[in-house]
C-alpha cells in the first residue's frame, strides 16, 4: 500500500513553505508552541498581522465551503498546512475559532450565524475563546454550573469559568451553561456565543507554569447574550460540545512542534558531537534520539490517520483521542529526551545568554505538561478509546 502524498499536495506543502520563508520575518526561530503568542507582547502583534495574510490566501480554512471563506480543499491538505505552521513556528493562527468554533458552527449554526461568524474566522479578522471548563468542571464538564435564564429574547448569564486560554485577546467567546437546573446533568445545558466586550464579562489573569499569562478565569455577572446566539437546541448543547470537542483532538500540531524540537536538538548533536562524544555516552544518545524519530513517525501518521476519516466524512470517534494522547505525551517526551541529552545549560531559560538552544527546550518541558490536561486530560481521552472505540461500558 503507498501512503505518499498526491503530487498536488507535495506541491502545496512546497507553495506553504516558501510562502512562509517570504513572509517571516529574516532569520525567524519562532516560539515553541502556540500558547506563546498569547503570552508575549510582540509575537502576539506579529500573529495578528500574519493572521489576515494566512486568510487572504484561503489557507486558515481551506476546507470549508466558499461561500464562508473556505477553499472547500480537503482535509489532507489542510494537515498539512496545520503541520507545516506548527513545525515553522508561524502565528497567527486561531486555534479556538478555526479548529473549534468554525466546524461546529458549520455543523449546528443557523444561516445567520454562518454569514455572521464564518467568514471573520476564515479571513483572520477575529480571535475566539473557548469558556467550558470551571472550577468544579474539568474532566466532568457536565457539572457546570454557570446559570443561563431564559428571559425571551436573551439569556441573563451568571457564573465562572476557569483556564480560559486566550480570554483576554478574544473578541469571542463560546461558552457552556446551565438553562434547566432541574434537568439531568448532561441536559439542560446550552451553547452560546458571546462577544467578550458585553458588560457584566471580567477578564482576570492566571499565571501559568513558565510565569506567561496565557489563561484566565472569566466572570459573568447578568451577562446578557442575545437569544440568537444559541447554537444547537436550548437544553441540547451537551451535543454540539461534543463534536466540537473531537475537532479540538484532532490536532497534528503537537507531534510537528515536538519534531521541530527534536530536530533542533539532534543539529546541536551533530555540531556538538566532540564534545558530547567525551563528556556523555553518545551510544546512548543515538539510541534515545532514534526512539523518538521512530515515535515522532508513529505520531505522524495518527495524525494523517485522522484527516483521512474527516476527509471520508466520518467522524474519528476514537480515533483522535488516540492521537491527542500519543502527541501530547510524546511532546514530554520530546522534551524530557531533550532535557536529558542537552544536559545542564538546557535548564536555563529563554533569555539567559547560556542557554542551550536559546531555553526551546526547558520551555518546552514545563510548557508540555499542560498539554496532557488542556482539550481533555489523557486519562479521559483513554476512557473515551475504551468506550467510544473498544464498546466498553462507560463505568
Ligand atoms: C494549557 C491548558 C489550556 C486550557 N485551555 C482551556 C480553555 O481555553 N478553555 C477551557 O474551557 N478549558 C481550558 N483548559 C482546562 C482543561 O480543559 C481542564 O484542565 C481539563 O479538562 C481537566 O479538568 P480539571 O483541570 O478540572 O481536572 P480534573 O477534572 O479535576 O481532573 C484531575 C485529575 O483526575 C483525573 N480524572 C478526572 N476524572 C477522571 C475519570 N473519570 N477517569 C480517570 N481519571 C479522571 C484527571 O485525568 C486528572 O488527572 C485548559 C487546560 C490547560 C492545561
Amino acid at each position: 500500500m503507498n501512503f505518499a502524498f498526491t503530487k498536488e499536495e507535495e506541491a502545496f506543502r512546497q507553495e506553504i513553505l516558501t510562502f512562509l520563508k517570504q513572509e517571516l520575518p529574516p532569520g525567524w526561530i519562532g516560539a515553541t508552541y502556540y500558547e506563546d503568542e498569547l503570552e508575549q507582547e510582540e509575537l502576539w502583534e506579529l500573529g495578528r498581522k500574519f493572521a489576515p495574510k494566512l486568510g487572504q490566501k484561503g489557507w486558515l480554512a481551506m476546507a470549508w465551503p466558499k461561500a464562508y471563506g473556505g477553499q472547500e480543499r480537503s482535509h489532507i491538505e489542510q494537515t498539512l498546512f496545520k503541520e507545516e505552521m506548527a513545525y515553522n513556528r508561524a502565528p497567527g493562527v486561531d486555534f479556538a475559532g478555526v479548529g473549534m468554533c468554525g466546524p461546529t458552527l458549520m455543523m449546528y449554526g443557523t444561516p445567520e450565524q454562518k454569514k455572521k461568524f464564518l467568514t471573520p474566522i476564515a479571513k483572520g479578522e477575529v480571535f475566539w475563546c473557548q469558556g467550558f471548563s470551571e472550577p468544579e468542571a474539568g474532566s466532568d464538564l457536565a457539572s457546570l454550573r454557570t446559570k443561563a435564564v431564559d428571559k425571551g429574547d436573551h439569556f441573563l448569564v451568571n457564573g465562572q469559568k476557569v483556564w480560559t486560554s486566550g480570554g483576554h485577546r478574544a473578541q469571542w467567546m463560546f461558552l457552556l451553561a446551565r438553562t434547566d437546573p432541574d434537568a439531568s446533568k448532561h441536559k439542560g445545558i446550552s451553547f452560546m456565543l458571546l462577544d467578550m466586550k458585553t458588560p457584566g464579562v471580567e477578564v482576570r489573569p492566571l499565571m501559568n507554569i513558565v510565569g506567561g499569562h496565557a489563561f484566565n478565569e472569566t466572570f459573568f455577572d447578568n451577562v446578557r447574550i442575545p437569544k440568537e446566539n444559541l447554537v444547537g437546541k436550548q437544553n441540547d448543547g451537551w451535543t454540539v460540545a461534543t463534536s466540537l470537542l473531537n475537532f479540538e483532538r484532532s490536532g497534528i500540531e503537537r507531534v510537528a512542534s515536538a519534531r521541530r524540537l527534536l530536530d533542533e536538538v539532534i543539529e546541536f548533536v551533530r555540531e556538538n558531537k566532540k564534545r558530547l562524544t567525551i563528556s556523555r555516552d553518545i551510544e546512548v544518545i543515538k539510541q534515545k534520539l532514534a526512539e523518538m524519530v521512530i515515535q515522532l513517525q508513529v505520531g505522524r501518521w495518527m495524525g494523517y490517520h485522522v484527516s483521512y476519516i474527516q476527509q471520508k466524512g466520518d467522524m474519528p470517534w476514537s480515533e483522535a483521542p488516540i492521537s491527542k494522547v500519543f502527541g501530547s505525551e510524546l511532546m514530554q517526551r520530546v522534551a524530557n529526551v531533550g532535557m536529558e541529552i542537552l544536559g545542564p545549560y538546557a535548564q536555563l531559560e529563554t533569555g539567559s545568554k547560556w542557554a542551550t538552544l536559546g531555553g526551546r527546550v526547558s520551555h518546552m518541558y514545563q510548557s508540555s505538561l499542560g498539554r496532557t490536561l488542556g482539550g481533555g486530560t489523557s486519562e479521559i481521552q483513554r476512557n473515551l478509546i475504551a468506550t467510544k472505540g473498544l464498546g466498553l461500558p462507560r463505568s
